[in-house]
């Protein structure tokens, strides 16, 4: 059984729950300890008696740590890839890719922890002097979701130690395995108990501790909006810091005179792999007229292609759906998306994979002849189901595109600078793409959104010091 880590030590918990492999549902990952509200109590604790020490450790200390830690995630790639993929369900290769992200982003704030610098700025009072540094803010929580079980938490857990912040790490429930593989590899790295404690269990009982426990400084949420809702109730009610990265109905224009190839290329990557369940996937396509038709033939062709399999098997492009419940919302909403007069193409459900075994497979789903007001077209589904809406321009496009609650990535396909320029400018969404899928993002620049999407700083990047520290101004008089 894999255990929970508690001021250094490894902890059963009151239950165990099994992690499934989504590709074969005969297939136990492993057992996994939750921790209950006592624990993760005892978690706040020992990140508390952490904190002094740490906070005060030398930027060598902190560097040493983070780049021995992504050292090992980057040798253990293909490993750690494969259990990512056998508890979440993505590809194989999109999988060692995701490692790969999460080495490459402790070993980016390795290099952070050396770089925390401040300003020195003259008063505007004779004989004083004034300095601004930047200080770590104390115990964070860090509340991840199953869809990155390894890249979200490497992209919370290394800034938060990089800038001298103890950590809580509560994972999403499941996909425990790639966090306790985290939290295996950062201990034996060298940092010190109670720096970073790892918490299984349910959100409801053990991320509630999080949210309310008064001596947790800050929380960094990723996951749905109705849960970010909660987190940012409960953090405003102690005046806590907060920050949240939620939903997507990210759009992808795409313009009579784009290149035909690159368009479909980008929808179909966006749209449907990692089987639609990013934030940043696809799922609202807005074509102008001249190009709708040939667009939606060649992108059907290609989607209808796509080998639907184990994650794990070589050739497969989309893995299954992650759990039950996601299924049956992903199918759900193919039934509204039918309903409300869309076209469908695809988006059968099938029992088993091609071994025989059984598993949450979906066929990729296209609805084509769809209209804004559709719930296909507001509601994040977080499947493989993406629509196409018509535009008669770009300028009814740019209006569909930003038509959204949510504003976290928004794509254009088109030859033309002067719609590329005006789109970059004009997108209310926090990433956008120029003849590139909406999804996959760098990991060095700042990831996040605006409206429905997001809500505090940043994430990522040298962007992310504007959540995980606080800012003192002192002032001496010379
Ligand atoms: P998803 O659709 O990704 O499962 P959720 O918002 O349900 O989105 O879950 C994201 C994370 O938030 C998970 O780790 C989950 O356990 C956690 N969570 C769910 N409910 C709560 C809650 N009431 N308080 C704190 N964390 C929660």
């Amino acid at each position: 059984m894999f255990k929970n880590l508690i001021a250094g030590e490894w902890r059963e918990g009151p239950r165990v729950i099994r992690n499934i492999n989504p590709s074969d549902t005969r297939d136990l990952v492993g057992e996994y300890a939750q921790a209950d509200a006592a624990q993760a109590r005892e978690a706040v604790a020992a990140a508390q008696q952490a904190f002094p020490a740490w906070s005060q450790s030398t930027p060598q200390q902190r560097f040493d740590i983070l780049d021995a830690a992504g050292s090992e995630i980057l040798a253990r790639k293909a490993e750690l890839g494969d259990l990512l993929a056998r508890e979440e369900g993505k590809t194989l290769p999109e999988a060692i890719g995701e490692v790969g992200r999460a080495g490459a982003i402790f070993k980016f704030f390795a290099g952070e922890a050396l770089r925390i610098g401040g300003d020195v700025i003259p008063s505007v009072r004779p004989g004083v002097g004034v300095e601004v540094t930047r200080e770590a803010l104390g115990i964070v929580g860090l509340i991840t979701p199953w869809n990155f079980p390894i890249a979200i938490p490497a992209w919370k857990l290394a800034p938060a130690l990089a800038y001298g912040n103890t950590v809580v790490l509560k994972p999403a429930e499941l996909v425990p395995g790639s966090a306790w593989a985290l939290a295996d590899i950062l201990q034996r790295a060298g940092l010190p108990p109670g720096v970073f404690n790892l918490v299984m269990g349910p959100g409801s009982q053990v991320g509630q501790v999080l949210l309310e426990d008064q001596r947790v400084a800050a929380i960094s949420f990723t996951g749905s909006a109705a849960t970010g809702g909660r987190v940012a109730a409960a953090c405003a009610a102690r005046l806590a810091r907060f920050q949240l990265e939620m939903g997507g109905k990210n759009p992808m224009v795409v313009l009579d005179d784009a290149d035909l190839g690159v368009a479909v290329n980008a929808a179909l990557n966006s749209g449907f792999f990692s089987t639609g369940q990013r934030c940043t996937a696809s799922s609202r396509l807005i074509v102008t007229n001249g190009i709708h038709d040939q667009f939606v033939a060649a992108l059907a062709e290609r989607m209808q292609a796509l080998k639907v399999d184990d994650a794990r098997k070589a050739g497969t492009d989309i893995g299954p759906v992650v759990d039950e419940s996601q299924l049956a919302q992903d199918m759900e909403y193919i039934a509204i998306g039918e309903q409300e007069g869309a076209r469908r193409i695809g988006g059968e459900r099938i029992a088993t994979n091609s071994a025989g075994a059984p598993g949450h497979y979906l066929r990729p789903a296209l609805f084509t002849e769809t209209t804004a007001d559709m719930r296909i077209n507001r509601d994040e589904i977080f499947g493989p189901v993406v629509s196409v809406m018509r535009a008669k321009d770009y300028e009814e496009a740019l209006h569909l595109a930003n038509d959204t609650p949510f504003g976290l990535s928004a794509g254009i396909a088109t030859t033309s600078l002067k719609h590329a320029t005006h789109f970059k400018r004009h997108s209310q969404a926090g990433m956008v793409m120029v003849n590139l899928p909406t999804a996959g993002v760098d990991y060095h620049v700042p990831f996040g959104g605006r409206k429905g999407s997001s809500y505090g700083p940043r994430e990522q990047g040298r962007y992310a010091a504007e959540f995980y520290t606080t800012v003192k101004t002192a002032y001496t008089a010379a």
